[in-house]
C-alpha cells in the first residue's frame, strides 16, 4: 500500500494507490438542520437517472432516518462493529491537535485501508449487503430514540435543547466522490476512476465485470449491483450538468438534480480548487467558506478514511456523542457556530436554492442592522446584508438578502385568484 495525505484525519494514511488529485473537486453541503425528508431530492434522482429495468432496488440519493434507518438496512453499524472488531477500543480522535491543516485533530484508529492491511489485504474491509438489505430504503422512517431501554415510548421529561432526550433526524446521502475511494480501490478490472477535471468519480460500463468488489468496499455503500446488465452503478454526480452541458445555464457549471431541486433548501453544491492536493485557499467559494474556513459543516464518518467530499451542518437537537461518532470531533464547534450564526454565516446560508448555477464566489453588501435581542444569554445581531453569488463565467447569477422581502399586492388582483379548494 501507499501512504497518502488526509486533511480530515491529520495524518497520513494507507491506500491501495499512490496520491493523484483532481484540479477541482466536487463538493456539496447538506444543512440536515433544515431538511423535511420531502424525499423530492430521491425521485428527481430517480426519474433522472435509475428508472430502468434491473435498478428497481436502486437509489442513488436516499434520504433515511436516523438512529435506525439505513439504506441499506444498517450499513453504517455493520461497518463501525466491523472496524470495532478490528481495532477493539482504539477507534479514537485526538482532538488536542487541531490546526488549520487539521481542523479535527488527528484520529488515532484504523480506517477501513488500514484494518484491511492489518488483515494482509491491499484493498479494504467491506461487506456485501443482501437483496434484502436494499428493499425498503426509507424503513424505520420518522422513528425517534426515545426512553432508553423502554421500546416504543418517548422519554418522560420531554425535549428541550441543546440535547433533546427523544430524537431523530434526517441523514441525506448520495456518493461522497470520496479523495480515495474505496470503491476505486476494490476494482480487480481498475474499472473505476476520478475524474481529473472535478473529481467526480465514475464506473467505466465496458471495463466492468460485475464483480461487486466496490459494492463490498465502499464504506458507504453507495456502489450497487445492476443484476439484469451484470455490471455495477452509482451516482455520476450528474456530471452533464455540472460540465455545463444543460441548455438552462447556457454552458456554465450547474447543480446536480438531487442539489436544484431539493425543497427544503438544504443543499449547496459546488467545485473547489485543488493544488498539491490541498484545498486552494478561497475564502469567498462558499463551499470552501463552509468547511474549511467556517467549519460548520462537516465530513460524513471520516474515521473511514475515503476523505468524502460531501459535508454536513449537524442536527443541533441531537446527543452530541451520537454526532461525534458521524462526524468526528468537529461537532461541538459546528453546532455552536451555526446556532450563533457570524455575519458572514448568516449571509452565506442564503445562497442555499437560491439559483441553478454553481456559485463560485460571493460578495457580501452590508445593509442595516434589523435585529438586536439576547438568545439563551448570548447578544445577537442581525443585519441585512445582501449576498451576490457569480457563476462559472464570474457573472453575477444571485442576489439575495438576509431579510426576505415582503410584499404587498396592490389592489387589482384582489378577489381573481382566490383558493380553489
Ligand atoms: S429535497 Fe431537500 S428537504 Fe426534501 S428530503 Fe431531499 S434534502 Fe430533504
Ligand atoms: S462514497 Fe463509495 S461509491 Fe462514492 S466515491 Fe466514495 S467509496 Fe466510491
Ligand atoms: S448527484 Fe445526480 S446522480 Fe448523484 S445522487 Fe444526486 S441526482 Fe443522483
Amino acid at each position: 500500500m501507499a501512504k497518502v495525505h488526509n486533511w480530515q484525519l491529520g495524518r497520513e494514511m494507507d491506500y491501495r494507490f499512490p496520491e493523484v488529485h483532481p484540479d477541482r473537486q466536487f463538493v456539496a453541503v447538506f444543512n440536515i438542520n433544515r431538511c423535511i425528508a420531502c424525499q423530492t431530492c430521491t425521485f428527481a434522482c430517480k426519474s433522472t437517472w435509475t428508472y430502468s429495468r434491473g435498478q428497481e432496488l436502486m437509489w442513488w440519493n436516499n434520504v433515511e432516518t436516523k438512529p435506525y434507518g439505513g439504506y441499506p438496512h444498517h450499513w453504517d453499524i455493520k461497518l463501525l462493529q466491523l472496524l470495532n472488531d478490528a481495532n477493539p477500543g482504539g477507534q479514537t480522535w485526538d482532538a488536542s491537535t487541531q490546526s488549520d491543516d487539521a481542523p479535527y485533530g488527528e484520529f488515532k484508529g484504523m480506517t477501513i485501508f488500514e484494518a484491511g492491511a492489518a488483515e494482509g489485504k491491499d484493498s479494504a474491509i467491506g461487506y456485501l449487503p443482501t437483496e434484502e438489505d436494499w428493499t425498503s430504503p426509507n424503513f424505520y422512517e420518522d422513528t425517534a430514540k426515545g426512553n432508553p431501554g423502554v421500546p416504543n415510548e418517548y422519554h418522560p421529561e420531554g425535549a428541550q435543547l441543546p440535547e433533546h432526550n427523544t430524537w431523530f433526524f434526517y441523514l441525506q446521502r448520495i456518493c461522497n466522490h470520496c479523495t480515495y475511494p474505496g470503491c476505486v480501490s476494490a476494482c480487480p478490472r481498475n474499472a473505476i476512476y476520478k475524474r481529473p477535471e472535478d473529481g467526480i468519480v465514475l464506473i467505466d460500463q465496458e471495463r466492468c465485470r460485475g464483480y461487486q468488489k466496490c459494492v463490498e468496499q465502499c464504506p458507504y455503500k453507495k456502489s450497487m449491483y445492476r443484476p439484469n446488465q451484470q455490471v455495477s452503478e452509482k451516482c455520476i454526480g450528474c456530471y452533464p450538468r455540472v460540465e455545463g452541458s444543460d441548455p438552462i445555464t447556457d454552458g456554465v457549471p450547474m447543480e446536480t438534480r438531487c442539489v436544484a431541486t431539493c425543497v427544503g433548501k438544504i443543499r449547496l453544491q459546488g467545485l473547489v480548487d485543488i493544488q498539491d492536493g490541498e484545498w486552494v485557499e478561497a475564502p469567498t467559494n462558499p463551499l470552501y467558506y463552509l468547511v474549511r474556513k467556517e467549519q460548520v459543516a462537516l465530513p460524513l464518518y471520516p474515521q473511514f478514511g475515503t476523505e468524502p467530499n460531501v459535508y454536513y451542518i449537524p442536527p443541533r437537537w441531537v446527543p452530541r456523542e451520537y454526532l461525534r461518532q458521524l462526524f468526528g470531533p468537529g461537532v461541538d464547534q459546528a453546532i455552536d457556530r451555526y446556532t450563533n450564526p457570524s455575519r458572514e454565516l448568516q449571509a452565506v446560508l442564503q445562497l442555499f436554492r437560491s439559483t441553478q448555477k454553481i456559485i463560485f464566489r460571493y460578495e457580501i453588501e452590508e445593509g442595516e442592522e434589523i435585529m438586536d435581542t439576547e438568545v439563551n444569554g448570548r447578544r445577537v445581531q442581525i443585519f441585512n446584508d445582501t449576498i451576490i453569488g457569480f457563476d462559472g463565467n464570474d457573472q453575477e447569477a444571485v442576489r439575495i438578502s438576509v431579510e426576505e422581502p415582503f410584499h404587498i399586492r396592490n389592489g387589482e388582483f384582489a378577489g381573481q385568484f382566490q383558493n380553489s379548494i
